[in-house]
Order: C-alpha cells, then structure tokens, then sequence
C-alpha cells in the first residue's frame, strides 16, 4: 500500500513509518518538526515538512496515496491546559483540513491516532469503547472532536475511517522534553542520573502502558483490515499498573532507587486501564511485551539512556 502518515516524525509516526517500509510499503511523511525529528526515520521514507492544516500541501502529499495515518497532533495534556487554542487548532483544525483534502484527492481510507485521555474518569475499569467519555484536558477534548469530525466527514465523504484510542505509549524514541515529559520515560531519565521522581498525587493512580511495538502492530492492523472501519478501538496492554508500581519496575531494571517526591497536586484520573475485546476480536491485537521487558528494551535501545548509563 501507499501511505501518508502525518506526524510521522513524531515517536509514534517513526517507529510505524519503518515498521511499514519495512513490511514492503509505499511511506510519505508530513510533519512541521514542531517536535517532531526526521533523522530516525528510514531512508526509503520520503519526509515533507508541512503543516497539517494547510490543505494545498495536503494535496500534493495525498497524491497516489491510498491509506493515510493521521497523528500529527499537540500531544501533553499538561501543556493543553495552557494552551487550548492551540490544542484546537491543532488537533481539531489539523483533522478537519486533512478529511477535507481527502475528498478533494479522492483518498478514502484514514486510520486516527485518538487517545485513551478520553475515558477521563470513569465509574468501573477497565475501559471499553462504548463508554461515554469524560474528557478532564483540552487535549482529551480535542480528540474526540477530531474523533466525531472523522467519523461525520467520513460518513459525508464516503470515507473508511477508523479510531484507535491509544493508552500510554512509551518506548525507544520519545522523548524527554524539559516541560509536560511523558512519565515513563521521565522517570527512567530521573532515576539514571540521580535526580529525585516528582509523582503528583499519590501514586496509586494507574495508567496502562503499552510498549511502541504492540502500538505499532495495533496501527498496522487497522489499515489493513475491512473490520476495523466505522471503529473506534482501544490499544493498550490490557495490564493495570499505579504509578508506584512504575517507580518499582524503573528501580529493577536500573539497579537504582529513585528519590520519590509526593507532589499534593492533582494526578490525573485515578484509574485508566484498556478493554481490549474488540481490539481483540476486529484486529486479532495481543500486547506482546509487558511492562518490565518494555523498560529494559527502552534502556538498551534508546541512546538517550544509553549514554546517560554510560556516564553514570
Ligand atoms: P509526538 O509529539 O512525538 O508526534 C507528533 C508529531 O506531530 C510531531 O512529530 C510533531 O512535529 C508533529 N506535528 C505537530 N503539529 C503539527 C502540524 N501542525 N503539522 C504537521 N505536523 C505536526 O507524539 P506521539 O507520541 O508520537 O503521538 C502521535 C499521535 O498519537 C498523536 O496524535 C497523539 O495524540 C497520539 N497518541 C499518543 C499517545 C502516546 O502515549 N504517545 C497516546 C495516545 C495518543
């Protein structure tokens, strides 16, 4: 298949890319390198830099293409608090310019990167699709706008489109930015260099983190199979873990006990676990790697830690 994958200079968007050129298909990327970084990125992948809700270059990016993968997005939920604007005209404008450009292309197939963010919280876990959300950012807000736009455009334009709601991905390539970092990689980056852990709330928050390949073979699946069209599809590891448990895991594979501050604000939602029945049942998805084989692959692989081992 030929693909348009936007974002595709992100974490997410570079480990897909290769996963695809590797598998034998076509991969164009779009991203503006607000964070993204194309260097990782496979050679046989033609990278564009371009904004996502300018709908000319869509037009030229969409030739030929016949399935994109829409990721290019604001992604901290910390960071959209400040900024929410931002987050809509990202996030929202970003899909309804590239839903549009679709049909003036004639490109029908579009896979979206949504996030479990929108579960917010909920009375029972874990989380299945049917649920109403309950979204507590404008990011989490933000994604289920440009989940209702995919599917209501999608109808309109006789698109094939599809959802995945994406619960906390961590692996090789994210990165560790000053402000608004993703945990996982956070910690580890704290605990290898001597620096105290701040956990706000208490710690027994749970999360659900899903390791980049098992996102990655989520994502592939869903481009590729008829029964994933209409859906939205949760993709996460199925195992519930608090942020505690996080610090545990992090101090066994590192060899070190991280100083853990407990920082009275709020934590996010208390629980956040994935149903993945119908991941299940319509992509024939299976997380593969669990939590502490995750952490030891993102330590031997990523050579931000890998020279931060080296130096310690
Ligand atoms: P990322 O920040 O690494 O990737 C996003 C990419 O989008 C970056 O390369 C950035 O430069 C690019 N981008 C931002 N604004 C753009 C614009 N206007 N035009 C073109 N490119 C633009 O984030 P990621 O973790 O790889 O996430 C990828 C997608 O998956 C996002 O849509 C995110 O919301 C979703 N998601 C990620 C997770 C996770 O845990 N990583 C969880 C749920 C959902």
């Amino acid at each position: 298949m030929r693909y348009l994958i936007t974002g595709g200079a992100g974490f997410l968007g570079v480990a897909l890319a290769n996963h695809l050129v590797n598998n034998g298909h076509a991969v164009r990327v779009l991203d503006d390198l607000s964070t993204g970084d194309p260097a990782r990125l496979d050679r046989r992948v033609l990278f564009s830099r371009g904004d996502v809700r300018n709908v000319p270059t869509l037009w030229t990016q969409l030739q030929e293409v016949e399935c994109v993968y829409h990721l290019a997005a604001r992604v901290a939920v910390s960071e959209s608090i400040l900024y929410p604007q931002e987050y809509n005209d990202v996030n929202v404008g970003g899909t309804v310019a590239l839903l549009a450009a679709m049909r003036d292309v004639g490109v029908r197939r579009v896979v979206l990167a949504s996030s479990a963010t929108v579960y917010g919280e909920q009375p029972s876990q874990p989380v299945h699709e049917a649920l109403r959300p309950n979204p507590g950012s404008p990011y989490a807000a933000s994604k289920i706008a440009a989940e209702q736009y995919l599917f209501t455009l999608g109808k309109l334009y006789g698109l094939e489109a599809a959802a995945l709601r994406i619960f906390n991905a961590y692996g090789p390539g994210q990165r560790v930015p000053p402000a608004h970092a993703p945990v996982a990689p956070l910690f580890l980056k704290r605990a290898l260099d001597g620096g105290s852990l701040v956990i706000h709330g208490d710690g027994r928050q749970t999360r659900d983190f899903v390791y980049v390949d098992d996102v990655v073979r989520g994502l592939a699946a869903a481009s590729q199979t008829e029964a994933a069209v209409g859906q939205i599809i949760n993709i996460g590891s199925g195992e519930e873990t608090s942020l505690r448990e996080l610090v545990r895991q992090i101090a066994a594979v590192t060899g070190r006990e991280p100083a853990v501050l407990n920082n009275t604000s709020q934590g996010g939602v208390s629980r956040l676990v994935a149903d993945l029945s119908r991941a299940r049942q319509l992509l024939d998805y299976q997380p593969r790697t669990q939590l502490r084989e995750g952490l030891r692959q993102l330590l031997a692989k990523d050579p931000q830690f890998g020279q931060q081992r080296a130096a310690a």
